[in-house]
């Protein structure tokens, strides 16, 4: 099956029940058993529920993986990846991750005694020197946020398998549309669900899809055991948002690039990202990674002042101002202050993350409209 025809019908069954096409709303805690132990597949609602079973299914055939496990945000999958290790595992990833994802590897599981090295992602290539027998896990973000570089996912997982090491991708950024880690040798991919794959910013929800069944196994006990798990009327949107997720994207992924390039041509604005512009460092490598380039596009202005900066945010209308992506609706957001703010002045500045960087989350609006408003919030003064 191809892409739309997989987002519209994957995992999903008509009711047995009932005959109905869309999966319901299975909002209940317990299923009555026959007698002690015999029953229909369900037991408890945090060990499985219908509507969840449908979603997870759904995600596994979108990522062309076999097993699907969703919990409560982007944060509580990653946080299942993790505790499949011990106290003196080694796991590497670039230092320019998600602040969440970040923050979850320093602040909770460093102290439980996982050691982390984090490696500038432009040396991330590197890495192998950097492998020893203790390491575990390789972590990969890519496209990252809010540069947009593009991390070689096939290269570094030739070079973990070499070493029975374990490649985790957070594919959020791309969304399994754009790109599928699995097919590149990754053993596990992540989502936050909340973004693209829910796609109207009504839900947090988190994936995990793997072709390993021991790994399943492994992340389906820790998603029991923990409880992180999402409620079915989150997975009844997330399913409802999956059946546009093609659509989406490619207006997403249109838009996007008509602004880069609009952008580009502004006599106020300094440098644009977007990894489907032909400068931009990671363009070559997209192009074989990915199936498009995303709608995420960050730029700086040439005047290089924070209150200019601020000053044009404020002024944008029809990009709201706020934390998140990958809604239908257009977002805007201050990576210094708002994504970044917690990373030290300097540290931001050594990645390249200027106070002036504007990250836009470009929607599914007409196109025209938005520029409009890019056009009045640079042009005015
Ligand atoms: C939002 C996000 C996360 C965290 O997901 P939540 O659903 O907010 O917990 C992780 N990685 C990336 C790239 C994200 O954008």
């Amino acid at each position: 099956m191809k892409f739309a025809t997989k987002a519209i019908h994957a995992g999903i069954e008509p009711d047995p029940s009932t005959g109905a096409i869309m999966t319901p709303i299975y909002q209940t805690s317990t299923y009555v058993q026959e007698s002690p132990g015999r029953h229909k597949g369900y037991e408890y609602a945090r060990s499985s529920n219908p509507t969840r079973t449908a979603l997870q299914n759904a995600l596994a055939a979108l990522e062309n993986g076999k097993y699907g496990i969703c919990y409560a945000s982007g944060l509580a999958a990653t946080d299942a990846v993790l505790k499949l290790f011990l106290p003196g595992d080694e796991i590497i990833a670039p230092s320019d991750i998600y602040g969440g994802t970040y923050r979850l590897m320093k602040r909770i599981f460093e102290p439980l005694g996982l050691v982390f090295k984090f490696v500038d992602i432009d040396e991330i290539g590197g890495l192998a020197a950097l492998i020893t027998t203790k390491t575990r896990l390789v972590w990969l973000e890519t496209p990252t946020n809010p540069l947009l570089k593009i991390i070689d996912i096939k290269h570094i997982t030739g070079i973990c398998k070499e070493r029975n090491v374990l490649t985790c991708v957070d594919n959020t950024f791309a969304s399994p549309y754009l790109q599928n880690p699995l097919d590149l040798g990754a053993d596990i991919v992540m989502h936050s669900v909340t973004k693209y794959l829910g796609g109207h910013s009504d839900t947090v929800m988190g994936a995990l899809v793997t072709s390993n069944g021991e790994l399943a196994n492994r992340l389906k006990f820790i998603q029991n055991a923990s409880g992180a798990v999402p409620g079915p009327q989150d997975c009844f949107l997330v399913l409802r948002g999956l059946k546009t997720l093609h659509l989406r994207m490619q207006r997403h992924c249109e838009n996007a690039a008509q602004i880069a390039m609009w952008l580009s041509a502004h006599s106020k604005v300094g440098k644009v990202y977007y990894p489907g512009l032909p400068h931009h460092p990671g363009h070559e490598l997209a192009g074989k990674q990915m199936r498009g380039f995303g709608g995420v596009v960050s730029f700086e202005l040439k005047d290089d002042s924070y209150e200019k900066t601020v000053r044009t945010m404020e002024n944008l209308r029809i990009f709201a101002l706020g934390e998140s992506l990958g809604g239908v609706e257009s977002l805007c957001t201050h990576p210094a202050s708002m994504s970044h703010g917690g990373m030290p002045r300097e540290e931001r500045l050594k990645i390249g993350l200027k106070d002036t960087l504007i990250r836009l989350s470009v929607g599914v609006e007409d196109v025209e409209d938005l520029v409009a408003d890019l056009d009045q919030a640079i042009g005015s003064d």
